[in-house]
């Protein structure tokens, strides 16, 4: 088992202990001190439900209320939020309740808002069963819902008192929901860290052993934790890891309105490779280090041609990461290492774009 520590600023009650390990879901109760809450409440979906809310309900106290949500993105709207916190006021929690988020990243952005907003916010544990929510949305604290097309318009930043990765969740995940995973690993390896990077494509996702994955997962988590914890607030380093989501939610968001949506690993997937694109065509990346991204990204996208390039610019205009009427764009200056705050013309953004659905 492995322990990370995230440490945050004082202005945070707590710190975050992230754990990673084969079959620690069935330790829950003995690696948090459950005695502390009056009540504990799970948050999962239907089809997370099916697989692990047995096993997790087994080691927390008896009666444990638990609200099983419709599985998927187009459930991440306030409709949700509303049922939870209806349901965790029928099961009598207070403000020293724990809420439980057993699921992916649509669970814990939803589950993580409405703990958020109860009672002006209760205590949060997260256990990611996704690849994507294990490296990446269980941790930083950072929740919210979808709205008026807009992906997570609306949410809070709060952070969980713990974050607990039971590899063994792996094992029944698709092997699609895998690989958008990793879309978000290889983003923490070209923000941050470059023999990451070089590791993480060295094989394909899937060839990794266990041991290798908990290693991957452990670093991965590492990286966005350190970021995380040296602006939790996203006033500077925390944008770093906005790399490929301008574009990326812009084309999530699209693809939600058609009847094959995209994953949010693939679309990230899409967006790293149009903001590399971007970054080269603006002098800040070399042609050989785009052409390494291209080839070890393409592989993890989807659909990539079916997107119009004005609806596009639309959808980035109404991009959270805004300053006034200027979206702020982080780019790549080479592998291992991205830059905040850019800006760029709509003809680029065409220009990148066109080029890589060609
Ligand atoms: P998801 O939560 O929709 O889960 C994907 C699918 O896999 C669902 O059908 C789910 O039921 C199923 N599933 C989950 N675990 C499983 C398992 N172990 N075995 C079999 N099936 C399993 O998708 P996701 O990719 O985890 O999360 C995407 C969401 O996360 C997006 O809404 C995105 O905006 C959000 N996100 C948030 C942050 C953040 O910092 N808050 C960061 C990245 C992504």
């Amino acid at each position: 088992m492995k322990q990370i520590t995230l440490k945050l600023p004082k202005s945070t009650i707590h710190d975050c202990r992230i754990v990673i390990g084969d079959h620690v879901m069935e330790k829950t109760n003995r690696l948090l001190d459950l005695k502390k809450y009056s009540s504990v409440f799970v948050v999962t979906d239907e089809h997370i439900g099916s697989l692990f809310l047995k096993t997790l309900l087994s080691a927390l106290p008896k009666g444990t209320a638990f609200i099983i949500l419709p599985t998927g993105e187009k459930e991440k709207h306030l409709n949700s939020v509303e049922k939870i916190i209806t349901a965790m006021h029928k099961a009598g929690c207070d403000r020293h309740a724990l809420v439980i988020n057993l699921g992916g990243g649509v669970i814990t952005d939803i589950g993580g808002f409405a703990a958020s907003i109860f009672m002006r916010g209760v205590d949060v544990l997260n256990i990611p069963t996704t690849l994507l929510s294990m490296t990446d949305a269980a941790i930083g604290g950072k929740n919210g819902v979808n709205f008026s097309g807009v992906k997570n318009l609306i949410g809070t930043i709060r952070q969980p008192i713990g974050v607990l990765i039971d590899i063994a969740c792996l094992t029944t995940l698709p092997k699609r929901e895998f690989l958008s995973g990793f879309a978000e690993i290889i983003k923490h390896g070209l923000i941050k860290d470059e023999s990451f990077f070089r590791l993480v494509v060295s094989k394909k996702p899937d060839q990794f052993s266990t041991s290798e994955l908990v290693k991957i997962i452990s670093r991965s988590c590492e990286i966005k934790a350190a970021i995380v914890a040296s602006d939790e607030r996203e006033q500077s380093e925390r944008k770093l890891l906005n790399f490929g989501h301008t574009v990326g939610h812009a084309v999530e968001a699209l693809s939600l309105e058609t009847k094959k949506p995209m994953l949010h690993g693939e679309a990230v997937a899409v967006g790293m490779i149009v903001e590399s694109k971007i970054s080269q065509l603006i002098g800040l990346l070399t042609e050989k280090d785009f052409d390494i991204v291209m080839e070890k990204v393409l592989p993890l996208t989807h659909a990539i041609k079916n997107v119009d390039v004005e609806l596009l610019l639309n959808k980035i205009q109404s991009d959270k990461k805004k300053h006034g009427k200027q979206v702020q764009w982080t780019l790549l200056e080479s592998i291992g290492h991205a830059v905040i705050n850019q800006t760029v013309d709509d003809d680029i953004i065409k220009k990148a774009y066109e080029n890589i659905s060609h």
